[in-house]
């Protein structure tokens, strides 16, 4: 078991060297404020950065506060993010999130959770409407410089062609696995590092295995398929 785990670990430090050497070292984001992170994941969900981006800043534009944003209407909040896309859903999340962290908190803030396990605080944030595992390890790892793996699309791909985690495993079972298996001082340039890789080269649809600097670590069963496709294209 202890060699097994030795093994990932190496693999994952020379998959981040490789990484860094084609893309360069992640640029990382300036810290943001725990709320502003869960109210930016929120508005993330099933859309694009640049579209969550604008909605995001159109709410700071409106609001001098998240307080102020819970005493707002529903519909004109829904209006405003519109370009976040399900824009009635998220408006919704917004609104109980926030109205929850009020209740248990006394004020709308996330301070107390860095005191607490990160498992406890990763719980005390699924358990708000509209929070799953991906939105609760962002705002651990960008919000508060936790050692936990937010799992997106991305790294949900690229790790099980890689073999990092199981054919099979489920998403919320691949947060466990990959925040235990990459080391905590990793975890913010590997998440990063493996979004890259999965917008620009091992993409969903037509992988680019023919140029692709991971190939020799790659477990996916059909990357020479890809790479001879490349090759004709
Ligand atoms: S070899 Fe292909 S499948 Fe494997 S990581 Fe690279 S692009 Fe992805």
């Amino acid at each position: 078991m202890a060699k097994l785990i030795m093994t990932d670990t190496k693999k994952i430090k020379k998959i981040l060297r490789l990484l860094n050497r084609v893309y360069g070292k992640p640029e990382r984001f300036k810290s943001e404020a725990p709320m502003d992170v869960l109210i930016r994941t929120i508005l993330s969900q099933n859309t694009s950065d640049t579209n969550s981006d604008k909605a995001f800043a159109v709410l700071k534009a409106n609001f001098k506060s998240w307080d102020a944003l819970l005493k707002s209407n529903t519909k004109m909040i829904s209006r405003l993010i519109r370009s976040a896309g399900l824009s009635n859903i998220k408006a919704k999340r917004l609104k109980d999130a926030l109205s929850e962290i009020r209740r248990r908190e006394g004020r709308i803030g996330l301070s107390r959770l860095k005191n607490f396990e990160i498992d406890v605080s990763l719980n005390y944030l699924r358990s708000l409407n509209g929070v799953g595992p991906k939105t609760a390890a962002c705002v651990l790892l960008f919000g508060f410089g936790m050692p936990v793996m937010p799992v997106d699309t991305h790294i949900f791909r690229v790790t099980k062609r890689l073999g990092l985690i199981e054919k099979d495993i489920k998403v919320e079972e691949a947060h466990n696995v990959l925040s235990r298996k990459v080391p905590a001082d990793l975890i913010y340039d590997f998440h990063l590092g493996i979004i890259e890789h999965g917008r620009r080269t091992c993409r969903a649809q037509n992988p680019r295995c023919g140029i692709c600097v991971l190939y020799g670590l790659c477990m996916f069963k059909k990357k020479e398929y890809y790479r001879k496709k490349g090759e004709k294209s």
